[in-house]
């Protein structure tokens, strides 16, 4: 007999990027310069009132966002990060083990832990030879069981993005009664214009959510405060499975004087932009292969090589992440980092 599920026994472990003293840490596609002054403010001012319990419902931010987006604020649901909203989708669509979770692979690593976790059975169609999603062949593997589709434009790991013109069509294929995600969680690192924007779609696919972060572009992963954007039936259920008390003040306040001090936080996205163009084509000059991305990273495809290419960057003080036995997703930071990734990818011999 055993205490706990003996599933639990086969969930695989997420693996956070690895923060080695003295290397540079290009493993978990962070911004590498810290909150702006006016943020880290508001977090001391906030947790100065940490004795007391957060807004249960995230009042503030949920305004806030409203007033951002134009969208009615029951359309919004904060979680604790978006990796929380992944498992709250879950949670709110998939009830039998037969009920299916499909998204395409490699893609975010979290998806098949969240779907494992809430019990469902997961389904999973292989990226293309251009490392995008096949959105047609997604659309094929659908069935009477699929309870929610998971859509990652860029792709995490692979930087790919999916178009407009893809995702109204998948939307189409796939009909009203599936639920799709669209996660976006580097969207404010999206140059390309085809590329999907999610929150252009919302109005005309009540099936649609889209999952945005402050992790990323707002320089807020430590504080865990991401959103959802769906009908309110979605937020809602969204709500209801979610954690109470589980966005803290803290996170609140940040994610407000964030958006307040946007224009200066998404102006360091644009040397991001120019970095990452710089370093894949250093990548491709010296021989390897790697996708257009539209997000703070690129993907580097080794194959059997993953796991000697990133012992060889840690060998040079540059901690990248290894998803074996695919390639390597390796975070465009500043010049001098990205410089320093760059000498040991030439000096790579494997
Ligand atoms: C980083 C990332 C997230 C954001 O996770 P948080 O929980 O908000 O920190 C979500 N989805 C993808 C694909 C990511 O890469």
């Amino acid at each position: 007999m055993t205490l706990i599920r003996p599933d639990l026994d086969t969930l695989p472990a997420y693996v956070p990027g690895r923060a080695i003293p003295g290397a540079i840490k290009l493993a978990s596609n962070e911004v590498p310069l810290p909150p702006t002054p006016p943020v880290l403010a508001a977090i001391a001012e906030a947790a100065a009132a940490g004795n007391r319990y957060p807004d249960l419902a995230v009042t503030g931010l949920t305004a806030r966002l409203a007033d951002e987006l134009g969208m009615a604020a029951e359309r919004i649901a904060i979680g604790c990060g978006s990796v929380s909203l992944c498992q709250q989708l879950v949670q709110a669509t998939c009830r039998e083990p037969s009920d299916e979770v499909l998204f395409a692979w490699r893609s975010f690593e979290a998806y098949p832990i969240v779907t494992q976790i809430g019990g469902a059975t997961m389904r999973t169609v292989p990226l293309d030879a251009d490392f995008r999603h096949d959105l047609d062949a997604m659309a094929a593997a659908v069935t009477p069981n699929t309870r929610l589709v998971m859509v990652c434009s860029p792709n995490n790991p692979t930087g790919t993005v999916v178009t407009r013109d893809e995702l109204e069509r998948f939307l189409a294929a796939v009909g009203p009664d599936v639920l799709v995600a669209l996660d976006e969680a580097y969207h404010e690192y999206v140059t390309d214009p085809a590329a999907v924007d999610g929150t252009a779609l919302l109005d005309a696919h009540p099936n649609l959510v889209v999952l945005r972060t402050f992790s990323k572009a707002y320089r807020l992963a430590a504080l865990r405060v991401g959103y959802a954007l769906g009908t309110p039936e979605v937020a809602t259920a969204l709500r209801k499975v979610c954690s109470p008390f589980s966005v803290n003040s803290v996170a609140q306040a940040a994610a407000i004087a964030a958006l307040d001090d946007a224009e200066n936080l998404l102006a360091a996205c644009a040397e991001v932009v120019t970095e990452r163009v710089r370093v894949r084509d250093a990548l491709l000059a010296a021989g390897y292969t790697v996708p257009p991305t539209q997000a703070n990273f690129v993907w580097v495809a080794l194959g059997e090589r993953t796991a000697a290419f990133a012992a060889h960057c840690l060998d040079h003080k540059v901690v990248v992440r290894p998803f074996a036995p695919d390639g390597c997703r390796v975070t465009v930071s500043t010049p001098e980092e990205n410089d320093a990734f760059l000498a040991a990818a030439r000096s790579f011999d494997g």
